[in-house]
């Protein structure tokens, strides 16, 4: 029998920093203490970290090495797999290589409930006490279709996610288009974006907006925003976590303050907050919720806040601080859903540095003409050569003087095994770092490009990398140093609840 309420609430406000918190004012405790500081891992990226929390292993021991990371496939196979969903693995339960707070709590005959928080969720290995979902983003895009006014009925085919998404487009007599899907009919308007909510399935939703940009006699055109797929992964189907008055994605460009991008916050943190309170209603005895909104708002903005010019960097700071308050807004609907005496307990997986430099180390395997063979692949600051052979001593050295200008060095499996993150079979043959204030890009482009951005995933011992520790409310409980202590004080604070006891 589950309690009616649980007995500890764990959210993660990825990217959250311990300055932008107490500048902010923001997740201060019950008893008014300010923020602490949570040194990260390395790599410190969202799936190494959230590994590291569940598991109070570091990358080498829980096996999760990079946002992206392989094991065994060849180049090939590695460069099929882009779509996202085809590189969930990272995220995924079975990802990790020992135990976890989670199996804990699991064999325990405890229940828990999960949102958009990493390694709480499978899609091969579902537990009937487990319920949770999580969400991946795709590229918003323009659609032009063939049209005819007063013709006939076009179609629009949507790839997304792996589905094709089939619409029909009916003209009507003011000229604008009806978009139908199942039962599903609505007039599509310039200016006035249609939310589209499609289930494939018991475990896929996919969710967008679509708006009328253009319509003459030969075409219509159509902006697609931000597309959002909410994952299933429990006894909750798709519709039931996407097709609530609250939609997965947002309506509207956020974070204008930097002109170079069109994203839609993806999920919005409306739907964040009304998932959480979802999950908490149902009464599972533990509960982990991620919101990745502050994070997203720092990659596109911090570089603006830090190096804008003066107007610039005031909207930029304004955007981010925005997006934090909302997020602590939601944060405080989740804490006041649950009595006083439940442990709530606020963290981040890592914090943001600017970035002025991409650096792609594929085009150094098409200058060797290694392409074939080989791809580099891993996070913002490491990467792993992966394939199904390694390099030849000339090849290496090579390698070594094509990437020594791009501020490129060759790190050593005894280095990454210093650092924690040494793990056989899955840092590949070899691993570059990038140097400071560049970041790894593994699509098309130049070797090195100037850029305007930010980026997690670098050295944990620079402040700048450590995320935040805050228990809101609920017993008194130690402060982790880093990350990897977060999952022993989660047990403490479930013991002294009497949470483990049933
Ligand atoms: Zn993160």
């Amino acid at each position: 029998m589950s309690r009616a309420h649980p007995a500890l609430v764990v959210i993660s406000v990825d990217g959250a920093t311990p300055g932008f918190a107490r500048r902010f004012g923001l997740f201060r405790s019950a008893a008014g203490h300010p923020v602490a500081a949570l040194r990260s891992v390395y790599p410190s990226s969202t799936a190494p970290s959230h590994a590291s929390i569940l598991t109070g292993a570091p990358p080498a021991r829980h096996g999760v090495v990079a946002n992206r990371y392989w094991e065994g496939e060849d180049a090939s196979e590695i460069r099929a797999r882009q779509e996202a969903l085809a590189s969930l693995h990272p995220y995924d339960r079975l990802s990790l290589r020992c135990p976890s707070l989670l199996d804990d709590l699991l064999d325990q005959g405890l229940s828990v409930g999960a949102v958009l928080f990493p390694h709480t969720f499978s899609r091969d290995a579902r537990h009937p006490a487990l319920e949770s979902c999580y969400c991946l983003y795709a590229p918003g895009r323009r659609w032009t279709i063939p049209w005819e006014p007063g013709g006939r009925q076009a179609q629009l085919v949507i790839p997304c996610f792996g589905e094709d998404l089939a619409f029909r487009l009916i003209p009507q007599d003011n000229g604008e288009p009806l978009l139908v899907h199942a039962r599903q009919r609505r007039p599509l308007r310039s200016g006035e974006p249609t939310d589209v909510v499609v289930t494939v399935g018991r475990e896929k939703a996919i969710s967008f907006t679509l708006a009328l940009e253009e319509a003459t006699a030969q075409e219509v055109v159509l902006r697609q925003t931000t597309a959002v797929l909410v994952l299933a992964a429990g006894n909750r189907s798709a519709s039931d976590w996407a097709c609530g008055p609250v939609v997965p994605h947002s309506r509207t460009v956020e974070y204008t303050a930097n002109p170079a991008h069109d994203f839609h916050e993806s999920p919005s943190v409306a739907w964040t907050t009304t998932a959480a309170l979802d999950v908490v209603a149902e009464g599972p005895d533990v509960v982990f919720i991620r919101y990745n909104q502050v994070d997203h708002a720092q990659e596109f903005l911090y570089w603006q806040a830090t190096h804008g010019d003066r107007d610039t960097a005031a909207e930029a700071r304004r955007q981010i601080e925005t997006v934090y308050r909302q997020v602590a807004d939601g944060v405080d609907a989740v804490r006041a859903a649950v009595p006083a005496t439940c442990p709530v307990v606020v963290l981040s997986d890592h914090g943001i540095d600017w970035v002025d430099t991409h650096v792609r180390p594929n085009r150094i395997l098409a200058e060797l003409g290694l392409t074939e063979d080989l791809v580099f692949q891993g996070d913002s600051n490491v990467c792993y050569l992966y394939g199904k052979r390694g390099l030849s001593s000339a090849e290496r050295d090579a390698l070594e003087r094509l990437a020594g200008p791009a501020r490129i060095r060759v790190l050593t499996p005894a280095e990454l095994r210093a650092r924690g993150t040494w793990h056989e079979g899955r840092c590949g043959t070899l691993a570059l770092q990038s140097g400071p204030h560049a970041e790894f890009q593994y699509h098309q482009g130049r070797l090195v490009e100037q850029v305007r951005s930010a980026s997690h995933g670098f050295d944990p011992r620079l402040h700048v990398m450590d995320g935040i520790w805050q228990v809101l409310q609920g017993p008194d409980l130690p402060t982790p140093p880093s990350v990897v202590e977060v999952a022993d004080v989660l047990r403490t604070a479930l013991t002294r609840t009497g949470g483990w006891k049933r």
